[in-house]
């Protein structure tokens, strides 16, 4: 297990910082934002500390995300909300300000405040082919 004397949410793991927690297994913990988004805005964390998903274990990530399922289902039922956005914020550039990787859970309600600016675009012909070919070297 890694961990990063300096980040706050290995501080969390480590019990330094307090937290509301929803879940502790092994390898991850949930635990309720501090700043929610919604009320019931919950967030999934590794224990290990890897800043961002490509520098996590995949066997970490798959001890974590198995736990997603029952999470969202305790999320929608006990806040009544009507569906969950489940985000990850993987770099500062995507929004991620703790660098620790970590899902939320957001609650969603019709009409609510929470709104995505997503702009779907086109491919120029043969363009989307190149990249997935691209992509798949890199696996
Ligand atoms: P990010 O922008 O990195 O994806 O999201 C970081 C999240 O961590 C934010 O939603 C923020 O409210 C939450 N957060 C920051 N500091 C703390 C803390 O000390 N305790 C808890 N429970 N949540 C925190
Ligand atoms: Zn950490």
């Amino acid at each position: 297990m890694k961990t990063d004397s300096d980040c706050l949410f290995c501080k969390i793991v480590a019990g330094e910082i307090p937290c509301c927690t929803i879940l502790e297994t092994d390898d991850a913990l949930a635990f309720m934002d501090i700043g929610p988004i919604a009320r019931g805005h919950v967030l999934l964390i590794p224990k290990t500390h890897a800043e961002t998903l490509d520098a996590l274990d995949s066997s970490a990530m798959a001890a974590t995300a198995r736990l997603l399922p029952s999470l969202v289902s305790a999320v929608q039922t006990a806040t009544g909300c009507q569906g969950v956005n489940v985000l990850q914020n993987n770099g500062t550039v995507a929004g991620q300000i703790v660098p620790h990787v970590h899902f939320h859970l957001i609650p969603r309600v019709e009409g609510d405040a929470f709104t995505f600016n997503w702009p779907a675009g086109t491919y120029d012909e043969g363009e989307m082919e190149s990249l997935a070919i691209k992509i798949r070297s890199r696996l």
